[in-house]
């Protein structure tokens, strides 16, 4: 089959699972409708894409009427798994799970990054005990997408994580290397960071139809935001995008690790956050000790934490009028301290005053301190399910891209003259929108 047909029939077969995964209980009638094909093409690939474990048959509507019952189709929650691993400035995490986020498999542990090697050594381990585990209760495994504690650039470089110190690490190839070591091959690694990883796990995993646009706030040692617009990451021209812990809160305030003054990490982050309640730099109190301390009436870190929030409805405030998203979803161990979230939703809704514009609701994020991971291993489904923009990055995971209810052909047939044009071109590059980058 020619590669542009290859392409089509990945692009129609991805666009029939988008459908049944934003509205279960389609038929196959319906679903032609909606990809604007032929009722027998999609008898064929809904046949295949049963076969493959993507989709099942669901109990019929049946209304009594004589005759064949048209059968309505779900996703198949059974037979296909996801892997994704948060690497943590100090933990793993490793989780594995079904194309609706249910988590099948977990394991986190402390971990005290020393050697890039031993780290992903180590990443490569927990991976294949999650692909085995899988594999044991007769999953496929489609991929394994990978968070890092970092910059992570368009062409899968971690570029810079600030509290292990490393620097342009080619983590991603790394791993993929040590996963072939293992005898782990066949299973495309996508890199992207850990906030981006994040807002993924709200946005692939959400239940009912996807919330379009959303910022997810990773709120931990360091400050970051995972932006969705439009269905896709919004990754920015290098891949950057997000970096809100680096926006400058307060001019000529105090220096932070980036090298700039006032930046909204140094008023509220984990690190912050823990010196000023305790005088000291080192050690950084745990989540669970701040949550105890405050259980405990500690006035000082309430007001500490308090003042935090406070900022952090800032940081919001500024969010909600650049990117105007439905939802702003807190997240990392900080969002797990109930004073910081209130005094920030209180912030926000005072800085907006009284115009009934750019309002957005906020909430914690619905997969605690599995988010990244979970999100990792959903930028998985995200790619397979929007396979034009990573096809040249070497990802194998699935079919098409395609996000709107209409005039869904026009747009699979413009898919189809991009895939052309790339093919002719013979480019290896082609900067993936809307998600991580695969590496073979
Ligand atoms: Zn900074």
């Amino acid at each position: 089959m020619a590669g542009s047909q290859r392409m089509l029939k990945r692009l129609n077969r991805m666009a029939i699972v988008r459908h049944v995964k934003a509205r279960s209980g389609l038929v196959r009638g319906e679903l032609a409708g909606l990809v604007g094909l032929a009722d027998s093409t999609v008898s064929v690939l809904v046949n295949e894409l049963i076969a493959e474990g993507w989709l099942r048959q669901a109990g019929s509507r049946g209304n009594g009427a004589p005759g064949r019952r048209p059968r309505h189709l779900e996703l198949d929650p059974t037979r296909l798994a996801l892997l994704g691993a948060e690497v943590g400035d100090d933990y793993l995490n490793v989780v594995a799970c079904g194309l609706q986020g249910e988590l099948l498999f977990s394991r986190m542990l402390d971990y005290r990054h020393t050697d890039l090697g031993a780290s992903v050594r180590e990443v490569a381990g927990l991976i294949v005990e999650a692909r085995a585990a899988v594999a044991a209760g007769k999953r496929r495994a489609l991929g394994v997408g990978v968070g890092l504690p970092g910059m992570v650039g368009t062409d899968g470089l971690l570029r810079l994580a600030p509290n292990i110190g490393w620097r342009d690490v080619p983590f991603g190839q790394r791993l993929v290397a040590a996963l072939r070591d293992r005898r782990c091959i066949d299973l495309p690694v996508t890199v992207l960071n850990d906030a981006n990883a994040a807002a993924l796990s709200e946005h692939v995993f959400g239940a009912g139809p996807a919330v379009g646009s959303l910022v997810f706030l990773s709120l931990g040692y360091g400050v970051g935001a995972g932006i969705v617009l439009d269905d896709r990451l919004h990754l920015g021209h290098d891949g950057l995008a997000g970096e809100v812990g680096h926006t400058i809160l307060k001019p000529g305030g105090e220096r932070c690790a980036c090298g700039r003054r006032g930046c909204a990490e140094t008023l509220l982050s984990q690190k912050v956050i823990s010196r000023l309640a305790t005088g000291r730099e080192e050690p950084v109190l745990h989540v669970a000790e701040l949550v105890e301390r405050l259980e405990q009436g500690d006035a000082t870190l309430r007001q500490v934490v308090r003042e935090a929030g406070e900022h952090l409805g800032l940081v919001l405030q500024n969010l909600v009028v650049t990117v105007n998203p439905e939802v702003l979803i807190l997240g990392g161990p900080l969002s797990r301290l109930q004073g910081l979230v209130d005094a920030a939703v209180e912030s926000l809704a005072r800085l907006s005053g009284e115009l009934p514009y750019h309002h957005a609701e906020v909430r914690v994020c619905r997969f605690g301190l599995d988010a990244a991971a979970v999100g990792a291993a959903g930028s998985v489904l995200h790619q397979a399910l929007h396979p034009l923009a990573q096809s040249q990055a070497g990802g194998d995971t699935g079919g098409p891209l395609d996000r709107r209810e209409e005039g869904e052909s026009a747009e699979t047939k413009a898919a189809l003259e991009v895939a052309n044009a790339m093919q002719e071109a013979g480019s290896s590059q082609h900067r993936g929108a809307g998600h991580g980058r695969t590496i073979r």
